[in-house]
This record gives structure tokens, C-alpha cells and sequence, in this order.
């Protein structure tokens, strides 16, 4: 409109829209806009404004911002944190009022004993960005602080909350602050909050237990030092040095600049003592793997209670003496509270190497490689696919003979060819056989065999008597599919079943070496890898100043002791960090920006809460993320396509074994499929820290009840069947073994035949095929409906016991009846319903019961381990 106008005023629409009037029309539309822009904002740029030189005009509006409210609210504690935020804001004051406790449902002090206690992966993730290490801003441990100035520290605050609201990453904001709660149980201001994270503050709450020296206990209920009670003021503190001795055991000394004065932290354990730790309360998780003869909470021969110590006494640690402690229950397929009746005699630590993500790497991608290399040989040499899942079976199979260094490559192994790998290979010789579906391919299949094995004989050099007699029979087969006319499935069947029986042994000479050979080159390589993983090993143990244990220390057999998770005899080298990237309910880790592996974020819960319960060396969870990168990738790399291998019994099965037959234990898992938190695994190196007590082949068992449900190996289920019986010999206390095989009986393994006719047989019962189910071995990350799976095949389940334990676990009718029904297809979704319906009622009262029925239990049954 106003262009109209001005056009009007000076030259003429038609003057300027000639080319050479370019520049006049330009600066007319220029002073246009401008005129326009002045009569917008006439009222808002002031004189000064129009007569300032700056184009910029600038505002101090940090005064606006600040007067800004905070975007999110909470009333009645429901979310303390942002009530501190706003009540802050209130008073505009850095200084922050506890939150009443009598007004929220869950009190700041509750929330911090659960942290406590079992923290979730939030917590642990929380930490993870606590640790200085991942903190980009500041690499090195800061030890002592200086105390922030008030001011700064409001902007410190200030700045966290505004920058976490824009990028919604509260979720971990809110973990470091439930763990400052946690560390302070009665936070007197926000000053804990952004600067003491990297500190390891000491603070063990009183477990409200009463120690019953009889009992298993969970290693949530060790006994911890506390901090001490009856503590003078601060004033009066004598500050203490540490002994070489001390330094030695991981005692460090650091500052709290909350409380100022100093702590003790020992970064070995992850303990932490406000007073001067002493050797004699060093938590030896070999000798003493539950804690019990570390006593209870008394510190250099005082109890807490009595301690004279002038350490300032915290009015946090009134609250927390509170016996009101919720237990935290990780509800899933499995329950983890379940304490172990299992006793053993003491080992020696393992010479395993700790996993390390860069050797991990390379073991896996070395296996990797050998898995491609015997698919390739098998084809090259004998014109077929690798049979499927031997490479798997064979990895299983050499671990029952193999003295090797490496946990995955055999390379020590006698005899050095696998004879699984041989039969399996044998078994596909002169083609793989499937069982065909109709009589089309029954016919095909004959005349595909007696070709293929005619081509085998011609082309090995074997004797002329095997030559005419496989020959005669391949030309005989021809001529009967040439003149029969309407025969039957059967028939062909028959036909071909005779054909092998007549041409096999033939072939079997012909081939027998070449797939030696193939056994041979396979194992030969495999020993090689192994060895270039063990060089990699040591560069990373040489790197770090840590000396490889060469022999495993001498071997302790002789104490009696509650089952604990396997022990390193060499300490943890640092390792590298992992990167942790979620999808719905998905985790990534990645190691080495390419190397990632997947897992279903309940599962990741499920580790973090093993590793709790049965880690020792990392308290704090530093080295959470490459422990379970390890895991998974080993695993990953174990499993093959194969999910059979790593199949457990359903969820309902489980609860059944332990209600009705005391089962505490897993003879045969993996921190992923597990039920119980102890149990035997492949792999202790990497398993140890979420609860393995080692390989079966290892296990020293005196008493306790077991379930045994072994991966489809035959020579693994033959070395259990070895194991049970001895073990079973060679104790006079209770001693319970149920195993559960597929029923195979063309022809039966021979486990299946020497369980049958074992003498400490009590029962045998047969589950029918697709009348149960089972939990797919993927289940760390599959989806769910794909988790329960019909069963193809018959299940046998057999009770091996001795005297004490049949009298204690036998099957009696009411049990066994007990256990059918808990194999019905369905159970477990039904099960799952009612949990749905009520997840509190299930939770505690089956951790409830299972505790007390196993209290009741091993106050009968436990003599002292
Ligand atoms: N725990 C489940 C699943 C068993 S699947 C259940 O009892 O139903 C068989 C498990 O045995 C797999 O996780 C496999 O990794 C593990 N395994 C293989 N070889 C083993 C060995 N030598 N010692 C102990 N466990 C082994």
C-alpha cells in the first residue's frame, strides 16, 4: 500500500521499472521498508535508540530469566527435587528447606535406602556420568574442594536445571541428586548436589538384619561397617595416617568437604569408613564369600555404638537406623532373592584373565573367522554345508576336555579331533538327509543319495571291494526307481534307509581321513587364535604393571562354604569406555564406535542387580558397562543362530523346582537365562560378576538342591552324568540333582541311558512333546511374544539323590504332580497376568515364601559350612 503511494510521489511506476532505473527502484524500495519497519515499532525504539551507532541493541535479560518460574511442578513430595527447586526460587535464597518427611508418601530418606540398596540402572547410570572419567569438563579426580560461594554456586544451579530442562535429560539429574540423598540421608542444602559427585562419600546404612550365622544370607544383607555413632564435634578430630599396609590393601584417604573431615576409601572394595579402616574387617570374599566371619559393623574393635571416635555425629544417621527397610524385588523371569542352600568345598581363585573389551574384540572376531573357515573347508573338501550347529556343539564339546588358557578357543585339548565334529560331519556324508514331506521328495532325496555316493567312491582312492559294492548298490537303487511304479513314502524310505546301511561303511573309509583333516585344522587353528588372544592379553597386563598369575594358587579343598562366585587371582586392568545409547526398550552398548551388542533393558536391570549381588571388586560400577559389553558380545558369539542351546524351562517350572524340591541353583546358565543368582555357567571370566560359580565340570558340591538342564551336547550331558554320581558318592548330606534332557531316542544318548540305570535314580518322569514349553534362548532381546515356545520333543526329567536329600527334596506324588502342572503350556502367560494384576502381592509374597521356606530348610538341614 505504502509503495503505491510513494511511487505516486516521485517517478513514475513505468519509469522505474525500466532496466537502467535498477539502482532508484531499489533505494525507493529500500526507504519503503524502512518507513513501514518505523511506523511498526514507533512506539517501542527510543530517540537514544535511533540516534545509538550500534545496529545491537543489548539487553540484560539474565534479570528476566531469572524471574522466570521453573516449568515443572510438584506438590506433597512428589517429586522433592523440584520442590527444592521452587521453594528456592520462593526465597530466593540458595539455602533449601528439607522436604517435610511426614508429607510425602516416600521419603527422601526411604528413596535414598533403596538406592541404597538397589539402585536402578538409572543410579547406576547416574553414576556413570558422575564419574570424573565421563565428565568431559573435568578429567582428573578432584579430591579436595574448596567450598563454592553461595552466589556461584545458585548460578551453578541454576544453569544445571535450565540446561537439563532443554535437553529432558532430568532422568539422570534426579539419580545424582536421590544419590546425594542417598549419601546424606538428610541433605542440608544444595551445595552437595553439582561439586561432591566425584567423591566417594562413606556411608553404609545399618542393615536392620538380624545376622543369623546359620542362615544364607543375601549379599545385600552383608554385614558392612557403619558409620559410627556417639560422635563428638567435628573440632575435636585427630586427623589419622594411613599404614603402608593399608595403602597396600586399597585404603585411600580423602577429604569431605561436606562434612570436614576426612574418609577412607578403598578402591579395591568400594568400601568406604569414616575412621581409620582396620586389616582384620577387610571383607575377604574368598574366605569368607557371605561376610559372616567378617562380623558386624564393628570398626578397630569398637562397636559403632561405643565408638569413641570424635567424629561428628550425623542426625541423618538416626533416620537411617530405621528399621522400616524396603527391599527392592526385580520383578522378571526369574528371582534373584532366592538365597543359596548350596554348599561347597573352597577354591582357589581363577587364573582367567578379567575380560577386556579390546581383547574380547579380537576373541570374537577370531571365532567369528574359524566359524567361516569350517564352513568353507566343509564345502571345498566335501561338498557340503557345515552341519548346523556344530561349530556351536564343538566350541561346548571341547570345553568338557579342553586345559587351554583361552575361556572360548579350545587349545588344549586331547584328543585333539573333536568326535562330534566328526560325526556330525560324517552324519552329512555323502549329503545331508532332512526328512522329507511328501512322497515327491522321498523319491528325490533316494536317488539324489545313491548318486551322490557314487560320486564320493569314485573320487577317493579306496579299495576295490568298497568301490563294487557301493557302485552295485547306487546302479541296483537306480533300476528299482527306474521299474517301481506306485510306491509309497515308506517305501522309499525303507529303500533308502537300506541303501545307507549298505554304503555307509564304504564311504565312512573313504572320507574318514579328509574329515580328520578338516577336525584337525579346525582345532589347529583354533589354537593359534588362542594364542594371539593371550598375546594381546599380556600386552594389556604388561601395559598396566599387572602380572599374569601363570598357576592357579594352591588348590584349597578342604573348608566348607556357601557358594560363591568365582574369584580373579590377578587384579582388574582399567578398561575402556563404552558407549550406552537406548531405544525404547532397547540398550545399545558400543565399544570402539563399531562394535555394538543389544540387550532388552529389563535384562540390563537383571545384570545390574547379579552384579550387585555377586561383585566385589567394583562397588561403585565403574566398570559396569565393559563387564556387560564383554558379556554380551561373548555370548553373542557363543550362541550362534542356535537359540536351543541357551533354552531354559519356563518361569512357572522354576518356581515350582524351588517351592516343592528346595532348588537354589542352576547347574547349567548364563547370567542372561539364569532364575536363581547362583548358578554354574561356560564362561566364569566373564561371568563371575553377575554370579557364575564357574564351569559344572568345577563345581565341588557337598550339599544343596540342584537343576540340571544341560544344552544339547552329548558329551557334555555324559561328563554331568559322571559329576552327579560322584558328587553324589562322596557326600553323606543332603544332595539333590533334577535333570531335565529332550527325550531322543533314535538312538538314546548315552547320558540318557546311564541317568536311567543310575543307582541314585529316585524317579523318572516324561513330559510330552508340545505339551510344554519352554523360554526362547534369545530372550535378552527378543520381543516377548516370541519368548514362550512349544516344545517339539519329549522332556525327561530325572531325580538323581542320595539318602539325606531324597529324604529331604524326594519326589513324592504331590511334588512331581505339583511339577507337571507347572510345565503346562500357558502357565507362564497366566502367571503373568495375575503379576499384572497385582505385582506387589506376587513379588513379595514369593520372595516372602521361598525366604522362609528356605530358612526353615537350612535351619533343619545346614551343619556349620
Ligand atoms: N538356566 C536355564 C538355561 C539352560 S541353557 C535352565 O536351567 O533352564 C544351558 C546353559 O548352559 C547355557 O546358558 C550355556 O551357556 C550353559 N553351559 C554351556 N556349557 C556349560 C558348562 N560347561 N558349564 C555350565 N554351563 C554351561
Amino acid at each position: 500500500m505504502s509503495r503505491d503511494v510513494k511511487v505516486k510521489k516521485g517517478l513514475s511506476k513505468h519509469l522505474l521499472e525500466m532496466k537502467f532505473m535498477k539502482l532508484s527502484r531499489d533505494r525507493i524500495q529500500k526507504e519503503e521498508e524502512e518507513e513501514a519497519c518505523k511506523a511498526l515499532f514507533y512506539n517501542q525504539i527510543s530517540d537514544e535508540m535511533k540516534s545509538s551507532s550500534s545496529k545491537f541493541i543489548l539487553e540484560t535479560s539474565w534479570v528476566i530469566c531469572e524471574g522466570l518460574k521453573c516449568g515443572r511442578r510438584s506438590f506433597k513430595g512428589m517429586n522433592p527435587v523440584i520442590e527444592r527447586i521452587l521453594e528456592m526460587e520462593n526465597n530466593d535464597k540458595c539455602t533449601v528447606k528439607k522436604v517435610k518427611e511426614e508429607d510425602v508418601d516416600i521419603t527422601a530418606v526411604e528413596m535414598a535406602k533403596i538406592y541404597q540398596q538397589e539402585s536402578t540402572l538409572i543410579e547406576t547410570v547416574g553414576k556413570k556420568f558422575k564419574n570424573p572419567k565421563f565428565n568431559s569438563s573435568s578429567n582428573k579426580r578432584r579430591k579436595f574442594m574448596k567450598p563454592l560461594e553461595e552466589e556461584e554456586m545458585k548460578n551453578i544451579v541454576n544453569s544445571y536445571w535450565i540446561i537439563l530442562n532443554k535437553i529432558n535429560v532430568c532422568l539422570f539429574f534426579v539419580a545424582i541428586i536421590m544419590n546425594e540423598i542417598k549419601q546424606e540421608n538428610s541433605t542440608t542444602s544444595w551445595e552437595a548436589v553439582p561439586h561432591d559427585i566425584m567423591v566417594p562419600v562413606p556411608i553404609k546404612i545399618h542393615s536392620p538384619v538380624i545376622l543369623d550365622h546359620s542362615l544364607p544370607m543375601a549379599h545385600g544383607q552383608l554385614p558392612v561397617p557403619q558409620t559410627p555413632h556417639n560422635i563428638s564435634s567435628m573440632g575435636n578430630f585427630v586427623e589419622p595416617e594411613l599404614s603402608a599396609e593399608l595403602i597396600q590393601h586399597g585404603w585411600r584417604k580423602f577429604w569431605s568437604k561436606r562434612e570436614n573431615r576426612p574418609y577412607f576409601w578403598n578402591k579395591l572394595t568400594g568400601e568406604s569408613l569414616w575412621e581409620m579402616p582396620s586389616l582384620k574387617h577387610a571383607f575377604d570374599p574368598v574366605t569368607d564369600p557371605l561376610g559372616i566371619c567378617a562380623g558386624g559393623a564393628s570398626v578397630n574393635g569398637s562397636t559403632p555404638h561405643n565408638d569413641t571416635l570424635s567424629l561428628k555425629r550425623r542426625s541423618s544417621e538416626e533416620v537411617v537406623e530405621n528399621p522400616v527397610i524396603k527391599k527392592f524385588i526385580l520383578s522378571g523371569p526369574w528371582d534373584l532373592e532366592i538365597p543359596t542352600n548350596v554348599i561347597i568345598f573352597e577354591r582357589s581363585p581363577t587364573i582367567l584373565a578379567h575380560p577386556h573389551p579390546e581383547v574380547e574384540s579380537l576373541r570374537c572376531s577370531l571365532t567369528a573367522k574359524l566359524r567361516q573357515c569350517y564352513q568353507e573347508l566343509c564345502h571345498s573338501r566335501k561338498n557340503i554345508d557345515a552341519p548346523e550347529d556344530s561349530f556351536d556343539r564343538w566350541l561346548m564339546e571341547r570345553k568338557t576336555v579342553d586345559t587351554g588358557s583361552d575361556p572360548l578357543l579350545p587349545s588344549q585339548c586331547y584328543p585333539e579331533v573333536s568326535l562330534s565334529m566328526y560325526k556330525e560331519i560324517m552324519n552329512d556324508i555323502p549329503m545331508k538327509l532332512e526328512k522329507p514331506k511328501f512322497t515327491g521328495d522321498a523319491r528325490k532325496q533316494l536317488s539324489k543319495y545313491a548318486e551322490a555316493a557314487k560320486k564320493v567312491i569314485d573320487s577317493r582312492n579306496v579299495s576295490s571291494e568298497s568301490r563294487k559294492v557301493v557302485k552295485w548298490n547306487c546302479e541296483d537303487t537306480f533300476q528299482w526307481l527306474r521299474k517301481t511304479v506306485g510306491a509309497t513314502y515308506d517305501d522309499f524310505q525303507e529303500r533308502l534307509a537300506h541303501l545307507r546301511t549298505q554304503c555307509q561303511p564304504h564311504l565312512t573309509e573313504a572320507v574318514k581321513e579328509s574329515i580328520e583333516g578338516i577336525c584337525l585344522k579346525i582345532y589347529h587353528l583354533s589354537s593359534e587364535y588362542a594364542k594371539k588372544v593371550r598375546d594381546k592379553q599380556s600386552e594389556i597386563y604388561k601395559e598396566q604393571g599387572i602380572t599374569e598369575p601363570l598357576t592357579p594358587a594352591s588348590a584349597l579343598t578342604t573348608r566348607k562354604v556357601w557358594c560363591y562366585p568365582v574369584q580373579f587371582a590377578a587384579p582388574c586392568p582399567r578398561l575402556p569406555a563404552i558407549d550406552y545409547m537406548v531405544e525404547k526398550d532397547m540398550i545399545s552398548l558400543r565399544y570402539n564406535k563399531i562394535d555394538t551388542v543389544c540387550i532388552h533393558t529389563q535384562y540390563m536391570q537383571k545384570l545390574e542387580q547379579l552384579y550387585r549381588y555377586n561383585c566385589f571388586d567394583d562397588r561403585k560400577f565403574e566398570l559396569f558397562l565393559p563387564r556387560v559389553w564383554a558379556l554380551l558380545k561373548r555370548y553373542s558369539t557363543f550362541q550362534g543362530k542356535n537359540q536351543l542351546f541357551q533354552s531354559s524351562l519356563s518361569l512357572t517350572v522354576m518356581e515350582c523346582l524351588n517351592r516343592c524340591f528346595g532348588v537354589t541353583f542352576e547347574c547349567f546358565a548364563s547370567p542372561l537365562n539364569c532364575y536363581f543368582r547362583q548358578f554354574c555357567s561356560a564362561f566364569p571370566d566373564t561371568d563371575a560378576y553377575f554370579g557364575s560359580r564357574g564351569m559344572l565340570s568345577d563345581l565341588k558340591a557337598v550339599s544343596g538342591s540342584f537343576e540340571a538342564n544341560p544344552p544339547y551336547c552329548e558329551e557334555l550331558m555324559d561328563s554331568m552324568v559322571t559329576l552327579f554320581e560322584k558328587l553324589l558318592s562322596e557326600s553323606i548330606e543332603p544332595l539333590s540333582f533334577i535333570v531335565t534332557i529332550p527325550e531322543v531316542r533314535d538312538p538314546a544318548p548315552s547320558a540318557i541311558l546311564r541317568l536311567e540305570s543310575s543307582p541314585y535314580k529316585k524317579k523318572q518322569v516324561v513330559v510330552p512333546a508340545f505339551e510344554h514349553e519352554y523360554r526362547n534362548g534369545f530372550q535378552h532381546n527378543v520381543n516377548k511374544a516370541d519368548v514362550n515356545i512349544r516344545s517339539k520333543n519329549g522332556l525327561l526329567v530325572v531325580w538323581l539323590q542320595n539318602p539325606p536329600g531324597f529324604q529331604r527334596w524326594g519326589p513324592t506324588e504331590d511334588r512331581v504332580e505339583a511339577l507337571l502342572e507347572a510345565f503346562r503350556p500357558g502357565k507362564e502367560r497366566e502367571r503373568d497376568k495375575q503379576e499384572l494384576l497385582s505385582p506387589s502381592r506376587i513379588n513379595n509374597n514369593l520372595s516372602n515364601t521361598t525366604q522362609l521356606q528356605n530358612k526353615l530348610e537350612l535351619e533343619k538341614s545346614v551343619t556349620d559350612p
